[in-house]
């Protein structure tokens, strides 16, 4: 892993945790210190099983689905970086061959592939961990509540 220079914020954004087992391991990774998503603290932390491992990105289900969907993977860059800017074009393109493999695994219709990424002073950019790692969503359309699923990008603090 790169050194940590982060002066502002943690290896994860508790205030983006849903549920309350999540802040519960949250709070436990803040207190450990370390990367959750990186591979030697993998295990400890995300209790999904591996789907498949690539040369760049681990193929993993979400430990905790955003509601109303009916699958959520998470890819997750084996290396730690933060930022789309540090990704290798080879890694992007391994990404899509996992998640076209996902998609015709779990046989799903149809969804969005999405990324945060970055930190700053100002906030966050919405993810829960800053570990780089990219959404593979797929909506339930026949939720009962109707409900379009939320995918957040961007918690400004709030100035007084
Ligand atoms: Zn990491």
């Amino acid at each position: 892993m790169k050194e940590n220079k982060r002066k502002f914020i943690n290896f994860v954004n508790i205030g983006e945790a849903r549920l309350p087992e999540q802040k519960s391991v949250m709070e436990q990774i803040i207190k450990d210190g370390v990367c959750p998503f990186c591979p030697e603290n993998l295990r400890r932390y995300h209790k999904e099983p591996t789907l498949r491992e690539g040369k760049y990105w681990l193929l993993s289900k979400n430990q905790w689905p955003y509601e109303h969907t009916n699958a959520h993977f998470i890819a997750i860059h084996k290396e730690h970086i933060e930022h789309i800017k540090d990704l290798a074009p080879e890694a992007g393109a391994e990404l899509v061959v996992l998640f076209a493999w996902a998609a015709r695994e779990y046989n799903i219709p149809g969804g969005a592939v999405a990324i945060r990424f970055g930190e700053s002073e100002h906030g966050n950019y919405g993810s829960s961990v800053l570990h780089l790692h990219a959404h593979l969503i797929q909506p339930d359309l026949e939720n009962p509540q109707g409900e379009k699923i939320k995918f957040k990008i961007g918690q400004p603090i709030a100035k007084n």
